[in-house]
């Protein structure tokens, strides 16, 4: 698979921790130029570009999409994978905890996409990738806020895919179990028995473990290269067999 990235060049948003430091890193090693737009880039090993950009800011945005494009030469994938948590029900999340998650995970997505769109129309590859999640479609309690975000996220790769499927922009998305990340490790440290739910989130996973960060940037990885060529629209889980099994926690 080396060296299936030489030539193109990859915007990976929140690529400075967890999935999408992961994923840049894979692009990167495989030949591609490499930008991670995030909040806070810090810094990143070589080769990859920091770029700041807050995706719930229009302005930014539009300013690190352009920025990327042009110490990139353009831009041929876009990996849509900036996200954040939230945990409640209907009832315990107030009206503007729900516009300041849609706004990242959601919108955002939308803001990136719209700014990177002519830049992909360029690209003799071009591709998007979306980081979803298996919340689209697994009934996670205390996790309706975030369900939501990745329902949209999920239904928002398909859309994307139709629209753009002439042009030859192919849109797909991945749907992460469990992943061992910075994020997750910081809702272990929250927890009133880490052990315990650490336990727990192995034992919702067919094969008893987390999945790592870099399975799902292989993932991503695979779906946003050429070789995925005849594949757009598409949901690759990457979940330790919760969706393909049909399995219930016991
Ligand atoms: P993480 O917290 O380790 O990394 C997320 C990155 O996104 C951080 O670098 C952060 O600074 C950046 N970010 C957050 N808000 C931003 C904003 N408004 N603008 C720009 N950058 C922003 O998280 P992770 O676990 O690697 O999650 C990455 C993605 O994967 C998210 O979309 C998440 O919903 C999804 N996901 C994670 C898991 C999991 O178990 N870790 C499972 C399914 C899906």
């Amino acid at each position: 698979m080396r060296g299936e990235f030489d030539g193109l060049a990859a915007v990976v948003t929140g690529g400075a921790s967890g999935i999408g430091l992961a994923t840049a890193l894979h692009l990167a090693e495989r030949g591609a130029r490499v930008a991670c737009l995030d909040l806070r880039p810090g810094e990143l090993p070589e080769p990859l570009i920091g770029i700041t950009a807050d995706v719930s800011d229009d302005a930014t945005v539009r300013a690190g999409i352009a920025a990327a494009a042009e110490r990139l030469g353009g831009i041929d994938i876009l990996v849509n994978n900036a996200g954040i948590g939230a945990i409640g029900t209907v009832e315990s999340n107030p009206d503007d905890e729900w516009h300041r998650v849609l706004d990242v995970n959601v919108v955002g997505l939308v803001r990136v996409s719209r700014a990177a769109l002519p830049h992909l129309r360029r690209s003799a590859h071009p591709a998007i990738v979306n980081t979803c999640s298996i919340a689209a479609h697994a009934g996670l309690p205390d996790r309706a806020l975030y369900s939501a975000s990745k329902g949209a996220v999920q239904a928002l790769t398909a859309a994307m895919a139709a629209d753009h499927v002439r042009e030859g922009i192919r849109v797909c998305c991945v749907n992460p179990g469990t992943a061992d990340t910075p994020w997750v490790r910081r809702l272990l440290d929250q927890a009133a028995d880490p052990a315990a739910e650490l336990a727990a989130l192995k034992t919702r996973q067919p094969t008893g473990r987390l999945v790592s960060a870099e399975e799902v940037a292989h993932a991503i990885a695979y779906l946003a290269s050429p070789l995925a060529g005849a594949t757009t629209g598409t949901v690759l889980s990457v979940d330790g067999g919760m969706h393909g099994l049909r399995l219930r926690p016991p």
